[in-house]
């Protein structure tokens, strides 16, 4: 991928954060952050440590690639520039700790928690909110106990509950032409300098379950997370599939523009 060439490209300046698989680093302006995509991969809470080699720039790239196509659907996001191969410029905010999940088929801790098999279909899909904490190790949270424990206000959840779904939406789409099955992912959301809330952190194999449409092969960190090889290669193959389909017609669900009920009945229903 190109990087457009800028003018005056910000200059990442002092670390400020440095997490499992990305650093923050400020920069001359304090309402702008540059991310930097690690190729360090944790599973388990940190107890599974490596690298996969290119997976830092994979994510960079993935993520620029589908959080430009996010704002032009309308979502609000804190991306602002690619950078370069590891590196975009973000809007700086205040991160709400409270990660959302979007299932479309089970999967994972799902899974084993309902103690069901994994790749059963959805129907509505599920929306959950977890505790942005690794040393409680992201425990699921209602609605209320989030409110009542003042991790978030009821009005951000339910921000948070209609982004999610308007994402859900845009996502299963796009990823479709891409010939990938999107099983679930995680988002997480912060509130910029204006008081915008808007998706910030990644979507990348690292944050979704992507299955290929035809075979049901994964192609995201559960490679890594259970040591089925090919991990460079699956990341490699999700970025290749949606550089391949920029602009594709979507097969988008028809909703009204403020009715986000996270439903994807369309085309086959009554009279089709
Ligand atoms: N996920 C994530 N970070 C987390 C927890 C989950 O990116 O801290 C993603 C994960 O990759 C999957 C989805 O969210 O695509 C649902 O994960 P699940 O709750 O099933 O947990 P897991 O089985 O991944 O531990």
């Amino acid at each position: 991928m190109a990087y457009p060439p800028l003018v005056n490209p910000p200059a990442p300046r002092e670390l400020l954060y440095e997490g499992k698989a990305k650093q923050v680093f400020a920069t001359d302006d304090p309402r702008q952050v540059v991310v930097r995509f690690k190729d360090d991969a944790t599973a388990f809470n940190a107890e599974k440590r490596g690298t996969v080699a290119g997976k830092g720039e994979v994510n960079n790239a993935v993520t620029a690639l589908l959080y430009g196509e996010l704002e032009d659907f309308g979502v609000p996001t804190h991306f602002l520039e690619l950078l370069g191969p590891r590196d975009q410029l973000v809007e700086r905010v205040r991160i709400v700790p409270v990660e959302v999940i979007v299932r479309n088929r089970t999967a994972g801790t799902f899974a084993k928690r309902y103690g069901v098999e994994e790749g059963l279909p959805l129907d509505p899909n599920v929306i959950e909110f977890c505790l942005k904490s690794d040393a409680l190790q992201d425990p699921p949270m209602n609605a209320a106990t989030a409110v009542a424990l003042g991790h978030a206000t009821e009005e951000e959840l339910e921000e948070l509950f209609d982004l999610a779904a308007s994402v859900n939406d845009y996502l299963v789409a796009r990823f479709a032409v891409a010939g990938l099955d999107l099983v679930d992912f995680k988002l997480e959301f912060g509130v910029d300098a204006d008081g915008r809330m808007v998706l910030a952190d990644e979507i990348s194999p690292d944050t979704c379950r992507l299955w290929d449409a035809e075979t049901g092969e994964k192609l995201d960190k559960d490679r890594f997370r259970r040591d089925l090889g090919g991990v460079e290669e699956a990341y490699q193959e999700v970025r290749r599939r949606l550089e391949a389909t920029v602009g594709a017609d979507l097969d988008l669900p028809d909703f009204d523009a403020d009715d986000h009920d996270h439903e994807h009945h369309h085309e086959e229903s009554a009279d089709a």
